[in-house]
């Protein structure tokens, strides 16, 4: 306990969405203040912080002088940009480390570190012209996806090709910006581990919980989800190796499709993940306290399932369901604060909880 953060001590945020405002809630349950990052006016996060700096990632000024107020800093979104870490590093230590963004910001990257792990993933190849393309067309073969290499999420920024002819206008969908080719992975089912690692380089995982996803957003998480006891072990340990490679501090989120031969790993976010949002509900520590103790230095908490949940997330105008979720049996609500209803926005989540089924 000797490097943790004593209570009434500042955490810095980057981002200040949902992700962010639940962290800051949890933060505040273990005694400690937040001061929240973003480019945006208002974030969400910013009405249960003590602090807001609302200014641009390259604001070398306004960086510092928010380092310069906190005691840890750490972030809700993969998408930092090298500079602006670099400025940061100088006032506070950034946690969950470099290495773990690099890995996770280039889905090139993030392909080759998994494969370097031995772990399962999509055949791919590296797309920056249609040469290239073709020559990764005869590698994976078709149905496949090109993807952008980077600030791609819930599905945008990806083409699927039923075949090479659709080659051409899915290049042009990438408007020149760097890609991968992936093979499409036959998948009976989706899964993710949520896995924590601590400062003194403890781990503890999660129930694996099972996704479903609409038009590239998740809609659902359910646990516990369709796995074999062997899987279950197998889908802890590969999370468990990727955070030990990475040296890794916080909660990792690690995506997985269920084949009938392996689990195979579709992506990493380093930070906490939608798809551990039944945490909340399901266990005594969330994965957003577990977050928070791992970045602060203090020791990893309980976060065994104590209960059955299935995560539903509230998109656009599920809004209007809210007056029956509010009256339903085992229903606990998390509303983001957003005051805009938009199609496809994330507003809120509801875990349905029920007894363990054994
Ligand atoms: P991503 O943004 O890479 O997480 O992709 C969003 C969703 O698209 C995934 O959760 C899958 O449902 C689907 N998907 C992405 N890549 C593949 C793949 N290589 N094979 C099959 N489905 C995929």
């Amino acid at each position: 306990m000797s490097d943790a953060l004593p209570p009434g001590r500042m955490i810095g945020i980057l981002g200040g969405g949902q992700l962010g405002r639940m962290l800051s809630v949890a933060a505040a349950r273990l005694g400690y203040r937040c001061h929240i990052y973003d480019p945006a006016a208002n974030p969400p996060a910013g009405d249960v912080s003590a602090a807001v700096t609302t200014a641009p990632w390259v604001d070398a000024a306004a960086l510092t002088a928010f380092a310069e107020t906190v005691d840890v800093i750490t972030y809700e979104f993969e998408n930092i940009p090298t500079t602006t870490l670099d400025i940061l590093e100088r006032h506070a230590p950034v946690r969950p480390g470099r290495r773990a963004l690099a890995v996770s910001q280039d889905r090139l990257s993030e392909k080759q570190f998994l494969r370097d792990l031995g772990l399962a993933t999509a055949p791919f190849a590296p797309v920056t012209d249609a040469d290239d393309l073709e020559r990764a067309l005869a590698q994976t073969g078709t149905p496949a996806i090109l993807k952008t290499r980077r600030l791609g999420y819930d599905g945008k920024g990806q083409v699927w090709l039923n075949s090479p002819a659709d080659a051409g206008a899915a290049l042009a969908e990438m408007r020149g910006a760097e890609a991968i080719l992936e093979g499409v992975v036959a998948f009976s089912h989706e899964v993710s581990v949520i896995a924590a690692r601590g400062l003194t380089g403890e781990v503890a995982a999660y129930d694996p919980g099972e996704n479903l996803h609409k038009s590239g957003i998740l809609r659902r998480t359910q646990v516990p989800a369709r796995l074999t006891r062997a899987q279950r072990a197998d889908a802890v340990l590969l999370a468990g190796k990727i955070l030990n490679t990475l040296n890794y501090v916080g909660v990792l989120g690690v995506e997985l499709f269920v084949t009938e031969r392996d689990l195979v790993v579709n992506e990493i976010a380093p930070r906490v993940h939608n798809s551990g949002h039944w945490t909340q509900n399901g266990c005594a520590v969330d994965q957003f306290e577990q977050h928070i103790r791992a970045v602060a230095g203090l020791p990893l908490g309980d976060g065994s399932r104590h209960s059955d949940v299935v995560m539903e997330n509230l998109i656009g105008d599920d809004m209007d369901r809210l007056p029956d979720l509010m009256t339903t049996t085992g229903a606990a609500l998390h509303l983001y604060g957003k005051p805009d209803i938009r199609p496809g926005r994330k507003m809120g989540h509801v875990n349905h909880v029920s007894a363990p089924r054994g």
